[in-house]
């Protein structure tokens, strides 16, 4: 019988599964340093991204047959070295693309009907206040007709589109490596499917009213002071993919002078101690790094990693 561990957790239905197809599961937590002495004695281990599993640790574990990861990044995993020892290593990619657009979507509505402000505002100021604050929040905008570039036209970039299609918008999507792409909007019976080609990256910065990212991290940021400098004044930028995408001292620049209207952050170059003036800054709305934190992203992991970790498992 093969045994794995889970060890950054795995929703109870994915465990169930592993378990109908006769694999020992421990779902526990083994601290990082205690991992070398006892990870020898698994099959299998599955992890998020707090757990790191490098050369050093798989060269140990002579029975490891699969390194699974629930989520997108294999940052934390030395995949070329666990394939060179014909260990197989497979991950859950799209299982949280429509969570994280919808977030993203989620900030965009925010920020145009300033509902990120009044929310930090009316608790504090208070009922005497009401009338004068309704002023500060009278000139929000509509998202029908509005045009949306998307930086990254991959999973989530997508996702992203379906939702904002949804929304009315025009979309301008860019990406080196795709001139087209599908879209299905809507489920069952009212599906549509949408074909999108992508634009000119200078045109989308020029053209875009909101900008949301959605690519990985490329080694340096995509928006830094020349692209925010070319953008149409008023736009609203949100950042849903990772931080390193946008260079954050050019986006503060940017904000207080004005070209950029509002901006949505779920990720930040320095987590998870962000830079203090983004995170008190008034025309920022804020959430911390939980794009993919929804009950149907973990169902969608967890019951997408058990059927690849079964397969990656057949035979043994
Ligand atoms: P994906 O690989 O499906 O898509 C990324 C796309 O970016 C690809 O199509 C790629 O061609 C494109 N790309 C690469 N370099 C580019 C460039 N210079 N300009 C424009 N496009 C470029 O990945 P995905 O699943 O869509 O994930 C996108 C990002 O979202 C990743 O950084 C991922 O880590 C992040 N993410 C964030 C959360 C969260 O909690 N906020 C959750 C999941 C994923």
């Amino acid at each position: 019988m093969a045994r794995i561990l889970i060890n950054d957790g795995i929703a109870p239905e994915g465990q169930r599964m592993l378990e109908a197809a006769g694999i020992e599961v421990h779902n526990f937590k083994i601290p990082q340093d205690e991992l070398p002495s006892r990870l020898p004695a698994y099959n299998g281990i599955c992890v998020r991204s707090a757990t790191q599993v490098r050369k050093e640790l798989i060269s140990l574990c002579p029975q490891l047959k699969v390194i699974g990861r629930g989520g997108v990044g294999l940052d934390n995993i030395d995949v070329e070295f666990a394939q060179s020892r014909k260990i197989k290593v497979v991950n859950t990619p799209a299982a949280s693309s429509r969570s994280v657009a919808e977030l993203s979507m989620a900030h965009m509505l925010s920020l145009s009907r300033f509902l990120y402000q009044s929310n930090r505002e009316m608790p504090v100021r208070g009922a005497d206040e009401f009338e004068k604050l309704k002023k500060n929040y009278t000139n929000g905008i509509e998202l029908d007709g509005k045009k949306l570039g998307i930086i990254g036209f991959g999973q989530i970039g997508r996702e992203m589109a379906s939702v904002a299609l949804g929304m009315g918008m025009q979309i301008l999507p860019v990406d080196p490596y795709v001139n087209e792409a599908t879209i299905k909007m809507g489920s069952g019976l009212y599906s549509t499917f949408f074909s999108i080609k992508t634009v000119a990256f200078e045109k989308m910065l020029e053209e875009s009213d909101f900008i949301s990212l959605h690519i990985p991290h490329i080694g340096k940021p995509i928006l830094g002071e020349k692209e925010f400098g070319r953008m149409k004044k008023g736009a609203i930028i949100v950042n849903c993919s990772r931080g390193g995408t946008v260079d954050e001292a050019a986006l503060l620049h940017f904000l207080n002078n004005e070209t950029i209207a509002a901006c949505g952050l779920d990720v930040f170059d320095n987590e998870p101690h962000p830079d203090s003036r983004l995170l008190s800054h008034a025309r920022i709305s804020l959430s911390p790094h939980i794009g993919a934190s929804t009950r149907e992203a973990q169902l969608k992991v967890s019951t997408e990693l058990a059927v690849k970790v079964i397969e990656a498992l057949k035979g043994f």
